[in-house]
């Protein structure tokens, strides 16, 4: 006799796995999802991704520490908090834009205004892999002298890159 565990076979026999025990019975299955660096907060998005956007402005630059921020924007209707929500921060870097954080981590996990229909993952958070390819770059007035998005540089598949030292 085969064993066989129940919701783990439609009427006609057809496998649907997990279709009685998956609590998002009923809603579409997230898209994208995303969480910050000690996992204490994470979300989910039933949309499409967006395209992505290097921002180099003062405030992106500052908040995250770097020379720009990757953003993408999602319809708000479509983004929800799976956990953590009450652990984020929120910082409002200009008038009515509210950049949240993980309080335990620091990961500038989302941006939002709050009158847009749309919000702005921030894209080094998210952990479904996106293949599609950034489409600019914007507020380059703003940017790091530091940094030139034209500039070919060495690489290193990890961090063993050592640059030469220059000595005079
Ligand atoms: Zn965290």
């Amino acid at each position: 006799m085969r064993l066989r565990s129940p919701g783990f076979s439609g009427p006609l026999g057809i496998a649907t796995p997990f279709a009685q025990a998956d609590p998002r019975q009923g809603r579409g299955m997230p898209m994208l999802t995303g969480s910050c660096l000690c996992g204490a907060v994470a979300y989910e998005v039933e949309a499409p991704p967006g395209p992505v956007i290097h921002c180099h402005c003062r405030t992106c630059r500052k908040a995250h520490g770097a020379a720009f921020s990757s953003v993408m924007p999602v319809p708000r209707d479509a983004f929800r908090w799976v956990r953590g929500a009450e652990n984020l921060g929120e910082y409002e870097s200009s008038p009515g834009k509210f950049r949240r954080f993980c309080r335990s981590c620091g990961s500038q996990v989302f941006a939002e205004r709050v009158a847009k229909d749309q919000v702005l993952l921030r894209l080094g958070c998210l952990d479904t892999p996106v293949t599609e390819r950034p489409v600019g770059h914007i507020w380059r007035s703003d940017a790091a002298p530091w940094y030139d998005p034209s500039d070919l540089l060495p690489e290193a598949p990890e961090g063993s890159f050592r640059p030469p030292v220059e000595r005079s």
